[in-house]
């Protein structure tokens, strides 16, 4: 994972990132943040294509044009404009063309009803209405027809807004359909097909025809995706002239991409499926490429404008840990990581590593290497966690570790008591205290440190932006930090996301650890699954069960728990089970005991919220059910999952759900139930949801809202455009090369979405 091994790959190599498929398009979002400079009305932030050399010319004749209203547009005047505006968010004929469509529909082919399988995507088949038939009631009230032609009969359906369709298409015409084959009763359908007269689809041309999205509201104003691309068509035949390009031609030549102007054109109206995808490779590479020539640019700034602390020796404490106190030997993934991290913080720059590993990986062991070395080298660290619950178990361990060895190791939460801060604080100013472990507590600003060098966040989505700057400030070299996260980020997320982090990643996990057999059960076999864990705690083993809380406050969730708590108490008495429960609601002392007692076996089961997600290591715990599995995201699962497996004995995780499940929901515990890979399981999420919804992305400046790109997707772009902006880098770092003029343009600008990353984390 480390991107200086990387190299640009040749062009040979770009044929693979094409799209494979010859019918499938791929959707990609499209948002109104455009090419030129103007900055979007909808406050999306000026987009990166905006420093474009050429464009930002006032007065070149294209840039006039892009930049008009809308509703100057034939057929959609000041209303329809309000209306694109506030729907899509659409307000000049640049924000227009940048509405990429989603899909294309292939109407160059014909198919014939006994050619229709259910896999294939949008399609279309010329037959006749043979009748019309109201069916089913309530919500189920739907519109049927039956089309047929030479090989077979199809059914269509419509369950609203059909009532037209009778009359305009009336029984015994002729017609187009068009639509993506599903099953209903083990037969194909076409729901909601588009209808077309054969007639004018002929006069149309048959062609690639790109499909936009759009809303009701726009639909009921006649703005339907052909309408989409009526106007588009009038747009494009109307420009003054070529795009200005925002690429150097050096480049495109090299990477055999088209230019803009041709890739925007073909964006919309492709006369093939290789046009089609020349124009979104283009169009992604840019968007892709931009991003991280900012993010590299911005990181080889920071490193020559600040210093790191250098720690020159590795000394006692590192070594005598290393070869008299650690209980067992390190894995050859902790062992590489601990090298990378030397290696960083001896070299005279700032270390900023992210350090990824699956939970139970080790990683605190590795946080804690990396403290020795620092106060074999006179500085103090600093290890955050973004809980009580695991800062103090981190306290415990870390202090169970160095038992032997003379190092000052405080702990710092909400709930120490004013009286005994004061020593700590004392401790921290006069350099005595050299390990100190917290929440955001040792953040506040009272605290103060004789000489902070090391800083090391765990779990670190969720710490806000803000309250890591305020630990920024605590000293006045930079600390070192490391970011250390049990959710794997997918490598192409992670290079966007924390593209000015190094990334260390722990892929292995300590040995004799034994896969979690994960299985997905429905409600009906509760009594089975309580059978099960009978016979389990009976063995002297305990368990987890993990009841959904989408929102803390809300009191629904507490009921969830409350009752199942009721009917486990009944299948498992008192005085021979003992059942203990963790809660959001409940004070910090409470959780501390309910944790206690867990951990030291007084009672097998604990009955608990997400509380317990993040980093509780209670190695005898080995089944871990989850109830209303469905309700969790994937990423959540997988951290709870983590809880088991632990110890040496076999673990079992059982995800509870109701039959009725979405197609989404169904993925997500298939996916468990096949991988205990986290790597897998987050690239899996990155597919199912989209960067924006996998956490940590919201608050990381990053701006999510691509136009074209996909980071779940596209990996293979991204690694190109990554490769890419590394070498250019390389070879010219201020970008002063002539040929790179437009790229100095463009990072002249900066991009103000972005969050400095280096400077605050
Ligand atoms: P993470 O924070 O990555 O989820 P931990 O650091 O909590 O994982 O480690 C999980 C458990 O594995 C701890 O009990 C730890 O002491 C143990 N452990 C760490 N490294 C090793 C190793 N190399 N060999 C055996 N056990 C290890
Ligand atoms: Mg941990």
């Amino acid at each position: 994972m480390n991107s200086a091994s990387l190299s640009v790959p040749k062009m040979e190599d770009m044929r693979h990132i094409l799209p494979d498929s010859p019918q499938v398009f791929r959707p990609h979002s499209s948002h109104c943040c455009s090419f030129t400079a103007r900055a979007c009305p909808e406050g999306h932030g000026p987009p990166f294509h905006q420093q474009n050399a050429n464009f930002t010319e006032k007065g070149a004749p294209v840039q006039q044009y892009l930049a008009q209203d809308i509703q100057f547009l034939p057929g959609v005047g000041p209303k329809r404009a309000q209306l694109l505006k506030q729907e899509l968010g659409i307000a000049c004929i640049e924000d227009l063309l940048n509405h990429y469509p989603f899909r294309y529909v292939d109407r160059s082919r014909m198919y014939k009803i006994n050619e229709l399988r259910p896999d294939m995507p949008y399609i279309q088949v010329q037959g006749k209405i043979e009748g019309y038939l109201m069916a089913g009631q309530g919500r189920g009230k739907r519109l049927t027809a039956v089309l047929s032609d030479e090989t077979g009969r199809l059914q269509l359906v419509w369950f609203k807004g059909a009532k037209w369709i009778p009359e305009q298409f009336p029984a015994g015409k002729e017609v187009v359909v068009f639509g993506r084959p599903s099953v209903f009763r083990q037969r194909i359908n076409l729901v909601h097909p588009e209808m077309d007269d054969p007639g004018k689809r002929k006069a149309e041309g048959a062609k690639l025809q790109a499909v936009y999205s759009t809303t009701e509201k726009l639909k009921d104003q006649y703005f339907s995706s052909k309408a989409i691309s009526k106007l588009m068509a009038y747009v494009i035949r109307n420009l003054p002239s070529k795009f200005e390009e925002s690429l150097p031609a050096w480049l495109l030549r090299s990477l055999k991409l088209v230019t803009l102007d041709t890739a925007i054109r073909h964006i919309h109206f492709p006369n093939s499926i290789a046009e089609y995808k020349a124009a979104e490779l283009r169009l992604k590479f840019e968007e892709l490429f931009y991003i991280q020539l900012h993010i590299l640019k911005g990181k080889s700034d920071r490193n020559k404008h600040y210093r790191g602390n250098v720690f020159k020796v590795v000394g006692n404490c590192f070594n005598a840990f290393y070869q008299q106190h650690l209980p067992f030997e390190l894995t050859a993934a902790q062992k590489r990581v601990i090298r990378e991290i030397r290696q960083d913080m001896k070299a005279g720059i700032q270390m900023n590593r992210l350090l990824q590993g699956d939970v139970g990986s080790g990683k605190t062991l590795v946080a804690l290497l990396s403290m020795l070395i620092a106060a074999d080298n006179g500085f103090q660290s600093c290890l955050m966690a973004p809980t009580e619950i695991l800062a103090q178990q981190h306290f415990r361990s870390i202090c169970h570790f160095l038992a032997k060895m003379d190092i000052r190791v405080e702990l710092l939460t909400g709930s120490v008591k004013k009286k005994d801060r004061i020593p700590i604080h004392e401790g921290l100013e006069n350099g005595d205290v050299q390990i100190l472990i917290g929440t955001h507590a040792v953040i506040e600003d009272t605290v103060k440190f004789r000489q902070l060098g090391l800083v090391v966040i765990d779990e670190q989505h969720r710490f806000g932006v803000a309250q890591r700057a305020r630990l920024w400030g605590k000293a006045d070299v930079l600390p070192h930090v490391l970011v250390m996260t049990a959710t794997p980020i997918p490598r192409t997320l992670a290079m966007t996301l924390y593209g000015d982090l190094d990334v260390s990643v722990i892929d292995e996990l300590p040995p004799g650890r034994k896969a979690i057999v994960t299985r997905h059960t429905f409600d009906s076999k509760r009594l089975e699954v309580f059978g099960f864990l009978k016979k389990q705690l009976d063995t002297g083993r305990q368990a987890y069960i993990v009841y959904p809380l989408i929102h803390e406050s809300e009191a629904m969730d507490y009921k969830d728990l409350e009752d199942g708590l009721e009917s486990i108490s009944r299948a498992f008495p008192p005085p021979q089970y003992q059942i203990a429960v963790l809660h959001g609601k409940m004070k910090p002392e409470e959780k501390e005991a309910s944790m206690q007692h867990f951990l030291a076996g007084r009672c097998q089961i604990m009955v608990a919220t997400t509380v317990i997600e993040v980093g509780v290591d209670v190695p005898n715990a080995s089944i871990m059910i989850i109830e209303s599995a469905e309700r969790f995201g994937l990423s959540q699962l997988h951290q709870l999952r983590g809880r088991v497996g632990r110890g040496s004995e076999q673990s079992y995780c059982i995800l509870m759900s109701g039959y009725k499940l979405s197609e989404e929901g169904r993925s997500r515990l298939n996916t468990m139930v096949r991988t205990n890979d986290g790597f897998e399981i987050a690239e899996a999420d990155l597919k199912l949801r989209g960067p924006g919804d996998i956490e940590g992305t919201q608050q990381s400046g990053v701006p999510f809202n691509l136009k074209i790109a996909h980071l779940g997707r596209d990996s293979q772009i991204l690694q190109l455009a990554r490769n890419t902006a590394e070498s250019i880098l390389d070879e010219d770092p201020l970008l002063e090369l002539d040929k790179n003029f437009i790229f100095r343009k463009h990072i002249k600008k900066g991009n103000p979405q972005r969050i400095d990353w280096g400077s605050i984390s």
